[in-house]
């Protein structure tokens, strides 16, 4: 057989595999379906601004060892994410910490916003059930209907009331004045952006794209002793136990002659009424400079829209509820039972991963090889 491995999707867990791979001397085929490399954290250059075609991805981590492979690939600036969210006008900082709390109830201090708060958590005795039930017994009530309940039913198209309370367990509560969204050592977008961290991680590869390896799957296994794929693992037994759900994001773009839309690299809207759940203004990924150091003149923003994925559609989001956990076990059976290919990924692990996991589970992935 020509490769040591045929490794289907050129994101992050594919890439890391490949590499590894190659580093030790094996030979892989990198292939991916979309005309580029990098999956869903490519970037593009529009304008002068790297450009998250995808939706943002914000790299943060506390794995020093993922950190350290990362940084062999690209350098990292100094980017921290602070998102504002935005409630009928009203700005709210994010994660939810003093400033948040200064603004909503007017308290000044630690005690008096951890009185308030714990006076709205009464209201839930015993273990959440759900989300709803969760972010009530973290931050109150007040918080949760201005800045939780309406981004979250857009963000999955489902109640609070029927989604797992762990989503909102990546969102920190702080009594503290600190505007950093992520509890992590390090963070940072890597200048220049992903599409050439991944083209780093790739060098070396042969990399075919716009080929779809279901299409043509038995001719693509032959060619290789074994097959990590990274796509959707229903679409790999042809949905054949049914479909798992997906969410799904559409982008609307646009590019702007004005140098600042607003002010911030995210805003959250996060009541019911608007129909997109945040507005992404790229520039702001690398301080609204170019390589040089210049300011840029334009801007790019992206109004992002959450919907339900259909067969046809970019699959983004796993929804890990009750439900889809199940089928999921069903599919994990199934490739259990498949010699010699290697399931990856979020797609391929069913599983609302970070980019920092991705990472250490394609690098765990390879020790095992
Ligand atoms: N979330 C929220 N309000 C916000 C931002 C996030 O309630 O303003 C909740 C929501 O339930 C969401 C989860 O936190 O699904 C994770 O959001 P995050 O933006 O971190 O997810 P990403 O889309 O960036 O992976």
């Amino acid at each position: 057989m020509k490769y040591d491995y045929l490794i289907v999707g050129a994101g992050l867990y594919g890439a890391v595999f490949a590499r590894q791979m190659m580093d030790r001397g094996k030979k892989v085929l990198v292939i991916d379906k979309r005309e580029h490399i990098a999956g869903n954290v490519y970037t593009e250059k529009i304008e002068g601004i790297n450009f998250h075609k995808y939706g943002a991805h914000i790299f943060h981590t506390n794995n020093t060892e993922v950190w350290n492979y990362v940084n062999r690939f690209a350098v990292f600036n100094r980017f921290t994410n602070s998102p504002v969210a935005n409630y009928k006008g009203e700005l709210y900082s994010l994660p939810f910490n003093m400033y948040t709390f200064n603004k909503m109830w007017g308290v000044t201090t630690p005690e008096q916003a951890s009185a308030i708060i714990e006076e709205q958590k009464k209201e839930i005795t015993g273990e959440p059930k759900n989300l709803e039930e969760q972010a009530i017994s973290l931050v109150g009530r007040d918080i949760y209907e201005k800045l939780i309940k309406g981004y979250t039913e857009k963000q999955w198209g489902r109640d609070c009331k029927d989604l797992p309370a762990f989503i909102i367990k990546r969102l920190p509560v702080r009594l503290v004045f600190d505007n950093n969204y992520f509890n992590a050592l390090y963070q940072g977008i890597p200048v220049g952006g992903y599409t050439k961290m991944v083209e780093n991680m790739l060098k070396g590869a042969e990399v075919k794209l716009g080929v779809d390896y279901l299409e043509d799957k038995e001719r693509y296994d032959s060619m290789a002793e074994k097959v990590v794929f990274t796509g959707a693992i229903d679409a790999y037994f042809g949905y054949s136990l049914g479909y798992l759900e997906y969410r799904s994001v559409r982008f609307e773009n646009e590019i702007m002659d004005i140098p600042n839309f607003q002010g911030n690299a995210a805003v959250n809207y996060t009541d019911r009424e608007t129909p997109w759940t945040r507005i992404i203004e790229h520039k702001w990924f690398e301080f609204g400079k170019d390589e040089q150091g210049n300011d840029l003149p334009k801007t790019i923003i992206s109004r992002e829209y959450s919907s339900e994925w259909k067969p046809g559609d970019e699959p983004y989001y796993p929804v890990n509820d009750e439900k889809n956990g199940k089928l999921y076990e069903k599919y994990k059976k199934l490739a259990q039972a498949e010699k010699n290919v290697i399931f990856g990924g979020r797609l391929g692990e069913y599983k609302y991963y970070d980019m920092d996991q991705v990472i250490a589970a394609a690098l765990e992935r390879c020790l095992k090889e």
